[in-house]
C-alpha cells in the first residue's frame, strides 16, 4: 500500500519537515512497534534524540501514533491503526523477552472487557505480556 506521507502530515495538520518524514517512513517501512532507540538505529543515528522524541511525541498527540508503556520503563510506539481488527479500537499486543529485552508485537483478536461503565469510550487498549522468548527459555 503506497501512503503518501506528505498528505498524511497534512490531514493532521503538521508542517512537513524532513525528520517527520523519515519518522514516519521508519514506521511505515517496518511495520512494526517500535522504541525510540530502534527509530534511532533505523535512521542510523543521523538525528539527533531530543528532535526524534519530540517528533514521536508530536505525532501519539495528533493521533498518528499510539504511544505503548512497558514495564520496562520505556515507551514503544505503533502506528495509530497498527493492530486494528474493525477500525475503531485498536489493539496492540507486545510479548517483551525480560531476558534479551527483545519485543515481539502480536495479533490478537477479540479481546474484549466484559464490563465497562456506560459512558466510557475505549480508544485504544494494549496488553503487554512479559516472559521469556523462544531463545531465552
Ligand atoms: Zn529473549
Amino acid at each position: 500500500m503506497e501512503i503518501n506521507l506528505a498528505e498524511l502530515l497534512r490531514s493532521h495538520r503538521l508542517h512537513i519537515t524532513p525528520i517527520r518524514l523519515s519518522v514516519l517512513t521508519v514506521f511505515y517501512k517496518k511495520n512494526t512497534c517500535l522504541s525510540h532507540e530502534d527509530i534511532q538505529r533505523a535512521l542510523q543515528h543521523r538525528l539527533d534524540r531530543v528532535s526524534v522524541y519530540r517528533t514521536l511525541r508530536i505525532f501519539v498527540k495528533k493521533g498518528i501514533l499510539n504511544c505503548i508503556p512497558t514495564s520496562g520503563n520505556s515507551n514503544m510506539y505503533a502506528l495509530h491503526d497498527f493492530g486494528s481488527t474493525d477500525g475503531q479500537t485498536v489493539q496492540h499486543a507486545l510479548f517483551i523477552c525480560e531476558r534479551c529485552g527483545m519485543v515481539y508485537p502480536l495479533k490478537v483478536a477479540d479481546i474484549r472487557v466484559t464490563e465497562l461503565p456506560g459512558n466510557f469510550t475505549v480508544k485504544q487498549f494494549d496488553i503487554v505480556m512479559n516472559g521469556k522468548c523462544g531463545d531465552c527459555s
